[in-house]
C-alpha cells in the first residue's frame, strides 16, 4: 500500500563508500549531512570483504549511531540511508539499508525514489513464490535479482533494474562489490566522488565536502557503476530516454551547498529570486525569505530590486519539522513554534515574503498572519515554484490531488485563502531559465510533473488509483 500523504516532504538520502578503513565513520558523517532528506529512520551496512553487518533504527543519525554502535561497524566499505517514509510507509522493517542473506552471499540495498510499477511487480513475484519482509518498494529489486537466473551479479542487477519503472537511485552492496544505479530519467540526484583511493557516492555533493571527498561526476541516467577492489566499471542498463531531474531538488529539497548536475543549489535559488524580481516587481520596504530554503531566493529578489533583504522571520532550530506531526492541529501548532516574525523588521513595513512553494496553503496562511500581526502593512507573497497542481509519484510527498490548494483554485482564490495582499508564482519558463542547466532545450531535462501534469514515465493504474481515489 502506498503511504498516507501529509505535505511537501523530502524523500531519502543515500551514501556509500568503497575501499576505506573508516567506511562506517565516513558514512555516518555523510548521512549526517543528508539528514534534511529524511529524519524518520537511518541505517548503515558495512562489509569487511567476508560478511555484511548492519545497524538501523527509527530516529536521527546522531541518535541511532552512538559511539558504542559505531564500534561494531568495522569494515572497509559501507552504504547508508536516511529515510522519510514514502512508499510502504514507516516502521522499523522499512528502515534501510535492507539486508538479505542467502546461502551463497548477502546483499544490502539503499534506495532513494519511488517505483511506479511496484504493485504489479510484487504481484508477479508473489505468484512465483516470493515473500516480502517489508512493505517498501525497495525490496522488489532484491527479489528480481535473485530470480533473474544470471550467474554474474552485474548481469543480475542489469536485468532486474531494467524491469523497474519510476524514480530510483540505488546502492547495492555485496561482500565484494558496490553497485550504483540511477533510473533512465535520472529523476533523483546521485554523484560519485573519491577520497584517496576510495570511492564515495552520495545523493548530494554536500556530503562529499563533509568527508573531504573530491567530486568526480554525476551518475548518468540508466547507468550502473560496479565498484570493487579491481576498480570501477560503468555500464548502461537502460538507454537514457528523456532526462528529467526533479525540479524541486533545486527549489526546495537539496542543501544550498550542493551542486546538482553542475548547478549550485544556492545560485539556482538566487536566480529564481532574481527572476521573480522581473515577474513580480513590487514597491516594498523589505524582502524576507521563509527560512531556510527560501533565503537564497529572497537575497536574489532583494539584489535585483534594490529593496533591502531583512531577517523578517526567525526559525527556532530546536523544534521538529512540522510535517512530522501526525495531525492537522498539531501540525499548525508546529508552524507557530517553528517560525517567529521579527517585529522590529516588519512593523509598519510593506513586506515581500519569498517562499519556495505552496502545497496545502496552511503554512503560508499562518506566516502571512504572523507578519501582519507583527505590524506588516502589506504582505506580497512571491513563490519560486509554479503552482503544484498534481501529485508526485516519484518519492516526494506532495499530497493527494484534492489536498493541493492549487489543484482546483485560481491564484486569486489562493491569495484570499492565505490572506496575502498579492500572490505571484514563477512561470515554468522563468523557473527553467533561472535554474539554468545547459544540457536541455527549453523544459527538457527537468521533471515538471507536479506543475504541468506531464510525467516523464508511464504511471501505472494501481498507483493512480491510490492517489485519485483517496
Ligand atoms: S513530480 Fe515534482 S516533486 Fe515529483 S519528481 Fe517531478 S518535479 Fe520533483
Amino acid at each position: 500500500m502506498l503511504p498516507e500523504i501529509k505535505g511537501l516532504n523530502e524523500e531519502c538520502g543515500i551514501f556509500g563508500v568503497w575501499g576505506h578503513v573508516d567506511a562506517a565513520q565516513l558514512t555516518y558523517y555523510g548521512l549526517h549531512s543528508l539528514q534534511h532528506r529524511g529524519q524518520e529512520g537511518t541505517g548503515i551496512v558495512v562489509s569487511d570483504g567476508k560478511q555484511l553487518k548492519g545497524v538501523k533504527g527509527e530516529g536521527l543519525v546522531a541518535e541511532i549511531f552512538t559511539t558504542e554502535v559505531m564500534k561494531e561497524l568495522t569494515g572497509t566499505s559501507a552504504i547508508g540511508h536516511v529515510r522519510y517514509a514514502t512508499a510502504g510507509g514507516g516502521g522499523y522493517e522499512n528502515v534501510q539499508p535492507l539486508l538479505f542473506h542467502s546461502q551463497t552471499s548477502s546483499l544490502a540495498l539503499a534506495h532513494n525514489g519511488n517505483l511506479v510499477n511496484v504493485n504489479s511487480l510484487k504481484h508477479q513475484l508473489e505468484a512465483q513464490g516470493s515473500i516480502f519482509q517489508t512493505s517498501s518498494d525497495t525490496e522488489v529489486l532484491a527479489h528480481l535479482m535473485k530470480r533473474s537466473g544470471y550467474s554474474d551479479s552485474k548481469d543480475r542487477a542489469k536485468n532486474a533494474l531494467s524491469m523497474l519503472k519510476g524514480a530510483y537511485a540505488y546502492l547495492i552492496m555485496t561482500e565484494t562489490e558496490l553497485m550504483v544505479a540511477l533510473d533512465p530519467h535520472g529523476l533523483r540526484p546521485l554523484s560519485l566522488g573519491c577520497l584517496g583511493d576510495a570511492y564515495v557516492v552520495a545523493s548530494e555533493t554536500c556530503a562529499f565536502d563533509v568527508v573531504g571527498a573530491e567530486y568526480i561526476r554525476d551518475i548518468r541516467p540508466g547507468e550502473l557503476l560496479i565498484i570493487n577492489d579491481q576498480g570501477i566499471v560503468s555500464e548502461q542498463f537502460a538507454v537514457s530516454s528523456t532526462k528529467a531531474i526533479c525540479t524541486m531538488e533545486y527549489i526546495y529539497f537539496s542543501r544550498p551547498d550542493s551542486n546538482i548536475q553542475g548547478i549550485n543549489v544556492h545560485t539556482a535559488r538566487k536566480n529564481l529570486g532574481k527572476r521573480m524580481a522581473v515577474e513580480a516587481p513590487f514597491e516594498a520596504d523589505v524582502v524576507t525569505g521563509v527560512p531556510d530554503s527560501s533565503i537564497s531566493a529572497a537575497i536574489g529578489y532583494a539584489e535585483a530590486t534594490g529593496i533591502p533583504y531583512e531577517m523578517g522571520l526567525i526559525k527556532n532550530r530546536y523544534v521538529g519539522r512540522t510535517f512530522i506531526q501526525p495531525s492537522q492541529s498539531l501540525r499548525e501548532q508546529g508552524v507557530k513554534m517553528k517560525l517567529s516574525p521579527v517585529r522590529g523588521v516588519v512593523e509598519g513595513k510593506r513586506v515581500v515574503m519569498v517562499d519556495d512553494s505552496i502545497v496545502r496553503g496552511t503554512t503560508s496562511r499562518r506566516i502571512v498572519k504572523m507578519l501582519k500581526e507583527a505590524g506588516a502593512t502589506e504582505v506580497h507573497v512571491v513563490i519560486t515554484s509554479p503552482p503544484i497542481k498534481n501529485p508526485c509519484f516519484y518519492g516526494i510527498d506532495t499530497s493527494t490531488k484534492e489536498e493541493l490548494i492549487a489543484y482546483d483554485k485560481s491564484i486569486e482564490e489562493m491569495r484570499v485563502l492565505i490572506g496575502a495582499d498579492t500572490l505571484t508564482f514563477i512561470s515554468v519558463e522563468g523557473m527553467i531559465e533561472a535554474i539554468g542547466r545547459k544540457d536541455g532545450e527549453g523544459t527538457s531535462g527537468y521533471c515538471l510533473g507536479c506543475f504541468t501534469g506531464n510525467y516523464p514515465t508511464e504511471i501505472y493504474p494501481d498507483t493512480l488509483q491510490y492517489y485519485y481515489q483517496k
